[in-house]
């Protein structure tokens, strides 16, 4: 049984760990010739059910360990984890600037799911810094894609939200580049045993804060004054209740206080002073910091979040309700008014939190009976046609995989989803790659 982050799990019929490309490809090929479903898993951080197979073998990049660091890029194997990433690019004076936010995901889970962080307000997502790809298909090819290369074969021009982040579907336009198309595509198109990414130099000076104010209003109020300050690389939001959660594990945390948390390029924390004032947060109680080690302790705090909102779903043995919905920078108060107005009704505890910068927060549900169950999945549905009505996406940084796979209908026109999934077909003729991922499989369409 192999269990993601989420909780989904499944029962593969078997489970193998190439150790080197070749053996992966020749495991591919013996997959194609027997037509058995093969799923990949990275380090299994997911939250969507996408590393856990439905049915066929399982296989782990886990060997997958070359980590070379040059002046500007690191050679980067599957299997190496975010955490050995940044740390070896950090010897280097260097890092990699997406910095999702869990370290232990390996690079090719990054990749696959072009997942982004509390510095992609700045930085962008995964995508924007890979500069080639190494990949297998299923019938037992690799090959190496460099930025720039061009698919070969003729796609539509597919409608995609206006928003800063968006990792639902594959990103259809012609003419575009195989590594646009293979990163995000959750699995189901390609393996990725490795990676050219770019680094960029460690900045020499950086302010960070976790600021604290009395209630959501004033926090959310804060953000859209704040969004346009120079050389800000972070922009995350906690709710009251969120913070709620996390107050037992940190000292400092004043009574009943949302959170804004920052970071700046830059040495001088006394604008902040004047900004803290004018929005009404807590002057004193707030947290400001110059090193590195409390910049780590402010991550460690943001981090702590999700993780705690996990904790407490396990605890009441129900599902996570959680979403990943983003909207158009200028619609983001409109989207917030909305979650807010709606949860008001809902009759068990919820939490808001994440990358509001980015218009991206996640509103996460804690069920503590099957009924509120049932009452969640329907808002959850609800949030993702409003966040498509304003503009949005049903997904920003999670992708979709098995739980979410019913929302790409309600991002994509029914011709848009067939032309991803004449892709798929193409690449992945007998459908055994990621099965159930994206897409519904039924037996008619294999
Ligand atoms: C506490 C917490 C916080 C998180 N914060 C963030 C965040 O800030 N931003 C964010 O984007 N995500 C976040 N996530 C989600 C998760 O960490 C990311 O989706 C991550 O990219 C998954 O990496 P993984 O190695 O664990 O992949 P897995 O969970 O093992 O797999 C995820 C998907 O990628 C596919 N895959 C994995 N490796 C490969 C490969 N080599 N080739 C092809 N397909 C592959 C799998 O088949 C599956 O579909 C968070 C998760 C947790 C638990």
């Amino acid at each position: 049984m192999i269990e993601d982050a989420s909780g989904w799990q499944g029962e593969p019929q078997q489970q193998h760990a190439p150790a080197n490309e070749q053996e992966l490809c020749s495991l591919l090929q013996s997959a194609s010739a027997a037509g058995t479903p093969v799923t990949i898993a990275g380090s299994l951080t997911g939250v969507n059910g996408g590393a856990i197979p439905d049915r066929g073998w399982s296989i782990s990049m886990k060997a997958f360990k070359r980590l070379e660091i040059q002046p500007g890029k690191a050679i980067v194997g599957a299997g190496v984890s975010l955490k050995d990433l940044q740390q070896a690019a950090r010897n280097s004076g260097q890092f990699f600037p997406p910095d999702p936010t869990e370290h232990w995901a390996s690079i090719g889970g990054i990749i696959a799911n072009n997942a982004s962080g509390s510095r992609s307000f700045y930085y962008g997502s995964t995508r924007r810094h890979i500069l080639s790809l190494d990949v297998c298909f299923m019938d037992g090819s690799s090959q190496t894609f460099h930025r720039g290369e061009p698919i070969h074969f003729p796609v539509p021009q597919i409608n995609i939200p206006k928003t800063t982040k968006h990792q639902v579907g594959y990103p259809l336009s012609p003419g575009m580049d195989w590594v646009d198309l293979i990163c995000g595509s959750e699995g189901t198109l390609a393996v990725v045993t490795g990676a050219e990414l770019s680094l960029l130099p460690l900045p020499e000076t950086m302010i960070s804060g976790v600021i604290f104010f009395p209630n959501d209003d004033k926090a959310l109020n804060a953000v859209e004054a704040w969004r346009k300050v120079d050389g800000l690389h972070m922009l995350e939001y906690c709710d009251a209740n969120s913070v709620d959660l996390v107050r037992d594990r940190f000292e400092g945390i004043p009574k009943l206080a949302a959170c804004v948390i920052i970071e700046q390029q830059g040495d001088d924390p006394d604008p902040w002073l004047t900004r803290l004032t004018e929005s009404g947060a807590y002057e004193e109680a707030s947290w400001f910091a110059l090193t590195p080690n409390d910049r780590e302790r402010f991550r460690q705090f943001r981090h702590a979040l999700p993780e705690a909102v996990n904790d407490r779903v396990r605890r009441n043995g129900f599902q996570k309700l959680g979403s990943d919905y983003a909207v158009p920078v200028h619609r983001n108060r409109e989207m917030m008014d909305y979650y807010r107005r709606k949860l008001h009704q809902f009759p068990a505890p919820s939490v808001i939190f994440g990358h509001i910068g980015d218009a991206h927060v996640h509103v996460n549900l804690l069920p503590e009976s099957s009924a509120h169950v049932q009452l969640g999945k329907q808002l959850m549905l609800d949030f993702a046609r409003q966040a498509v009505a304003l503009g949005g996406t049903v997904g920003a940084e999670h992708g979709l995989g098995k739980r979410k796979r019913h929302l790409l209908a309600l991002q994509f026109t029914a011709d848009e989803i067939q032309a991803m999934r004449e892709v798929k077909t193409r690449l992945d003729p007998q459908w055994l790659l990621g099965v159930g991922n994206l897409f519904e499989t039924p037996e008619s369409s294999l």
